[in-house]
């Protein structure tokens, strides 16, 4: 897959994938017009480089497969031929506080922190390339000391729409009760900035079933109702072998839960980026159809107002993205048609 995550050092998604098919039980989908499926109008989840975070690589020895200009800035998605209308930004400022990384470039903890803030400032900079187009979230290691810092003064100094918080990065324990109060506290503070959230929720831990996913649903989202969180990959970390489908699926009961209880939580949406995978990556196998089947029937039932189109760029293309979901899901064409035209909230706001 792309050399981009290759790299040993770098955070490991489990991915999986297969071939497409039909699921018969889905012909049924008649809330969903048939109509032709089209081209993807939004990305909720496009990476940008800082030209300092790809030196800080290629000085560990990773490889890139594209020049430079293919990582740093947002053109693959929003130029050329076929330019989706809007796309959100998420950095990836929180792998300067990865173990692995820091270490491995010896930073102080004082260069840590800036080089989070500069990547961060590249994001933003960069989103604001596209206006009326792009929006860029700020990221940070959540577990490091200077976080809560980064955070204030990137979304102060950007007017930033929202944090990105990477779970498995950080090396976040969903069964450490200290953790759960702070990603608590946290989201408690973003909220009260009305500012959104994306997760990659999976901590990519031994040992975490379904009730770890509840409990973080309850103890970290359930707090705040309206909060408009976003949960990455379907709260995996690609593909959709038994753990994503788990996760996905336990996050589905805790807001049938809720609703039952009268909280509709309408903030709360996952995006379908890197789930079906058309090839193998990173050691992970490509979806296989009866994976891309499961795959169909759990948006399904998730339904298009919780979901978000999302591809993971650079890494993934949103048109390949589109074309993968919806030639090998099974889903009625009409899911896609209203799946196309979901936009999250930060998005909407900022478009002209
Ligand atoms: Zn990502």
């Amino acid at each position: 897959m792309h050399p981009l995550y290759n790299h040993p050092m770098l955070i490991r998604r489990h991915v999986r994938t297969s071939f497409a098919c039909l699921l018969p039980s889905l012909a049924a989908g008649a809330a969903f017009a048939a109509e032709p499926v089209s081209e993807p109008r939004f990305d909720h989840h496009v990476h940008v480089l800082g030209p300092g975070l790809v030196r800080d690589w290629k000085s560990l020895g990773v490889t890139f497969s594209r020049p430079d200009a293919h990582y740093v800035a947002a053109d693959s998605v929003l130029g050329g031929e076929q330019p989706l209308e809007q796309a959100l930004l998420v950095p990836m400022a929180h792998l300067y506080g990865n173990e692995e990384l820091r270490l491995g470039l010896k930073l102080s903890l004082a260069e840590e922190q800036a080089r989070t803030a500069t990547e961060n400032d590249h994001v933003a900079a960069e989103a604001a390339r596209w206006p009326g187009r792009a929006a860029a979230f700020c990221s940070a290691d959540w577990r490091r000391p200077y976080a809560r810092e980064e955070f204030e003064r990137c979304v102060t100094r950007w007017k930033s729409p929202g944090l990105k918080l990477h779970l498995a990065s950080a090396g976040s324990d969903l069964q450490d009760a200290g953790q759960l109060a702070a990603l608590r506290d946290l989201l408690g503070w973003a909220h009260a900035r009305g500012l959104a959230v994306l997760v990659h929720f999976d901590p990519q831990r031994r040992g975490l079933d379904v009730p770890d996913v509840t409990r973080f649903a309850a103890e970290v989202l359930g707090p705040y109702p309206d909060l408009d969180v976003t949960i990455a990959h379907l709260g995996g970390s690609g593909g959709y072998r038994a753990w994503p489908r788990r996760v996905f699926g336990a996050f589905l009961d805790w807001l049938d839960a809720e609703k039952q209880a009268g909280r509709a939580r309408s903030g709360v949406r996952f995006d379908v980026s890197a789930a079906l995978l058309e090839k193998e990556s990173e050691g992970v196998p490509a979806t296989t159809d009866a994976e891309a089947a499961e795959l169909g029937r759990d948006l399904l039932r998730a339904g298009p107002a919780r979901l978000l189109f999302a591809s993971d760029a650079p890494v993934f293309d949103p048109r390949t993205t589109w074309t993968q979901l919806a030639t090998r899901t099974g889903l009625p064409a009409g899911f896609f048609v209203a799946l196309r035209d979901r936009r999250a909230p930060v998005l909407e706001r900022i478009a002209r």
